[in-house]
């Protein structure tokens, strides 16, 4: 069993050594305060509670954290497990250190035992969720760590499962942040209770081969060493064995045994200076016979965790292959304690937390590409900056896009919980629910049945796509006819306040292009589309904007200017163009409509086009048919005809016949002893016997139209003669 003085003096001793200017009576008070609140507490061996965060706080020294991460250390677990709180924490040893307790809290309080997938991702989420400050992850690590090597007085279920964590959470975790020694322990120790058989393999074939490894990495190191020395680089150099877990991986990849298995010899050589580093290397391949395509430059290139060093693999005398690692000390500090050796550095130079946040995130975010042989390369770790987690009251992390509030995180659980949602409950805090999430809030969603539903002002409160549409589709398919209303209110106050007439919309040439743009079939559709919020009113209007205003433009120009190619072609009467006075308007373009095809003697009726002057009809065209209709009748214009010379204009009948050999060339002949141009006949077959004829061809006026068509009627077969009307 071990005790609280062994704990406590070798702490002191690892302060010592790493802390030496600390403020000892902080720390101290620290020590008395957690050790007071766990005082009724054992650890599973039955030693007293707090040497476990006694060993958590000097591993966290190791790391070469500083004072408010050992004291987050020492009081880690006593939110959790005893009744002191965030409060007495922050005022006696300060805020920050509070803050840490907080935060490793939160992550021992949510549950990342589940499946291996989902592993991997609440490790990411875990991450975001403390990236607040990295001293709270790298606490968690110590904690881990303490916990593995006391892992034998845990049950057997319970061992299974925390080293899988460790496995699947706190290695890679390490290994990201650059933390080899602790990456190696904490897989060595979860190997051992994972494949106990496996573990004890190569470990007894480890112990077998004691001596005799031994001596081969004596001889190794001895001469490496003699080499630099007569050289004159100043180096240290020696030789282990790989990590029992590496060992293990290599075996079950390559598929080999232990006595198959070479290369588990690993050398560092560590020197002063980086052109030192390839001075040695130089000198290794000098020595020993290299085996080629090993040689690794990761200082040129160092590693996403920001490892450096020089990588070969040589062959000594014995024919045994070895790997040598060279680099500099500070490389090998980095390789050691990765992400801690950094801070570490920053702490010296006065440099604030924010910078080493921001190593963090580009450590992480360059390790998304990390390289093809690293089996860690799947796990992906986004940018903190625009997520946020929040955890349920039973652990479980929800991720949200930053800014989210309590709706999110409804909608995020369930469509159903969204629309009952009544309130919610932060950090067990009643808060409004459009307070924004922060990371690591526990949130607990308060429903009713008697609930409303998701009221509009939702939409604009929520950050979530996914809270978005679900509240979308509650309005879509509760409210119809009030989303008809309300959508179409906004509509009208959106174009009103961009000076847009509304009229426009109802506007017969206008009005449907608009639809078409919005890509709606009906404005009652689009009305209810911004009525639940599939569509703001702003984006409505702004997709039509531009087309609104062309066409006003459009229409004042034709009202307004004076096309100059028509007064320039003009040698008649500027007021007759075309053969049609138009009132009012001095000059403008004139088309004949296709659909009623009028002629001199027809009554007429003008239309103000879009872009292209003003499209004459005959007064019984059925297009004509809405003149008096208020949004349209600022645009219908009087026409006349003007006293006019012989012009030909173009003219179509419609024949109604019956279907006879020799009819189409009657009607022919007909119109040529009429002495009309025939400008097309066309006849088709209609069903019962029946055919249809379109004649176009060019008259004078109605009356020379009326008398051929006196004539056309009285071919025989055909039934019926009248105007075209497309
Ligand atoms: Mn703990």
């Amino acid at each position: 069993m071990e005790t609280f003085s062994d704990h406590y003096s070798s702490l002191y001793q690892t302060l010592n050594k790493y802390m030496p200017n600390a403020n000892m009576e902080l720390i101290e008070r620290a020590i008395q305060y957690a050790q007071e609140k766990h005082k009724d507490q054992k650890r599973k061996d039955g030693s007293p509670y707090i040497i476990h965060p006694l060993a958590v706080a000097e591993v966290v020294l190791e790391m070469g954290l500083d004072v408010d991460a050992v004291l987050g250390a020492i009081l880690h677990d006593c939110i959790e497990d005893t009744d002191a709180s965030f409060d007495d924490i922050a005022k006696k040893f300060g805020r920050t250190a509070a803050e840490l307790v907080e935060g490793v809290t939160k992550l021992t309080r949510a549950d990342f035992s589940s499946t291996e997938e989902a592993q991997m991702e609440n490790l990411r989420k875990m991450f975001m969720a403390m990236s607040k400050d990295i001293r709270v992850v790298l606490i968690k690590i110590a904690d881990r760590l303490h916990n593995m090597r006391t892992m034998q007085y845990q049950t057997p279920a319970k061992q299974v499962k925390k080293c899988r964590e460790t496995m699947d959470i706190y290695a890679p975790l390490a290994h990201r942040l650059g933390m080899q020694k602790i990456k190696w322990e904490l897989e060595d120790i979860a190997l051992r209770y994972l494949d106990p058989t496996g573990y004890d393999q190569i470990m007894s074939h480890l112990l077998a081969h004691k001596e005799q490894d031994e001596a081969f990495m004596r001889t190794i190191q001895n001469k490496i060493s003699a080499r630099l020395l007569d050289m004159g680089i100043h180096s240290k150099t020696y030789g282990r064995i790989k990590h029992v877990y590496s060992i293990y991986r290599k075996m079950s990849t390559q598929d080999k045994s232990m006595d198959e298995l070479y290369d588990i010899y690993a050398f560092r050589v560590i020197v002063d200076t980086i052109p030192d580093c390839y001075n040695v290397l130089g000198h290794v391949h000098d020595l020993f016979n290299l085996v080629p395509g090993r040689f690794k430059d990761y200082i040129s290139t160092p590693k996403p965790n920001m490892y450096q060093s020089l990588h070969t693999t040589v062959i000594g005398s014995q024919g045994i292959p070895f790997e040598v690692q060279i680099r500099t000390w500070s490389m090998h500090e980095t390789a050691e304690y990765g992400i801690a050796a950094h801070w570490k550095y920053k702490q010296g130079g006065g440099d604030g937390q924010e910078k080493d946040f921001e190593w963090v995130r580009r450590l992480l975010e360059s390790q998304q590409d990390t390289d093809a042989e690293d089996y860690l390369s799947s796990m992906k770790i986004d940018m903190f900056d625009d997520e946020v987690f929040a955890f349920t009251p039973k652990g479980k992390i929800v991720g949200l896009p930053a800014g989210s509030t309590p709706i999110d995180f409804a909608y995020a659980i369930h469509s159903g919980v969204g629309n009952s949602m009544v309130g919610a409950r932060v950090n067990n805090r009643i808060t409004t629910i459009d307070t924004p999430l922060q990371n690591g809030d526990i949130v607990e969603i308060l429903t009713s049945k008697a609930a409303k539903g998701p009221s509009r002002d939702w939409l604009t409160v929520c950050k979530s796509n996914q809270a978005r549409t679900k509240i979308k589709q509650w309005f879509k398919k509760e409210r119809r006819e009030e989303n008809v209303t309300h959508g179409r209110a906004s509509f009208e106050s959106e174009m009103r306040r961009l000076g847009l007439p509304l009229p426009i919309t109802i506007d017969p040439e206008v009005g449907p292009q608009l639809l078409k743009k919005l890509a709606f079939d009906t404005w009652e559709d689009m009305y209810a589309a911004i009525g639940y919020g599939g569509l703001t009113a702003s984006k409505a209007v702004g997709r039509i904007r531009d087309d609104i205003n062309r066409a006003i433009k459009t229409q004042e120009n034709e009202r307004i200017s004076k096309p100059l190619r028509i007064l320039d072609t003009g040698k008649k009467n500027q007021h007759a163009i075309g053969g049609v006075i138009v009132e009012d308007i001095d000059s403008c373009m004139i088309k004949f409509a296709k659909c009623c095809t009028p002629v001199p003697g027809d009554e007429i009726v003008g239309f103000i086009t879009k872009g292209f002057g003003v499209s004459v009809h005959r007064c019984d065209c059925p297009n004509a048919a809405n003149r008096d209709i208020p949004i349209q009748a600022p645009r219908w214009v009087n026409v006349r005809w003007a006293n006019q010379d012989d012009q030909p204009f173009e003219t179509t009948l419609e024949l109604e016949c019956n279907t006879r050999d020799g009819l189409l060339l009657d009607v022919a002949t007909t119109m040529t002893a009429a002495r009309v141009r025939l400008k097309e006949l066309n006849g088709k077959d209609l069903p019962g016997g029946k055919s249809s004829f379109t004649v176009r061809f060019e008259v004078k006026n109605v009356s020379e139209l009326e008398s051929i068509r006196a004539k056309l009627q009285n071919v025989r077969d055909v039934i019926t003669t009248r105007r075209g009307q497309n």
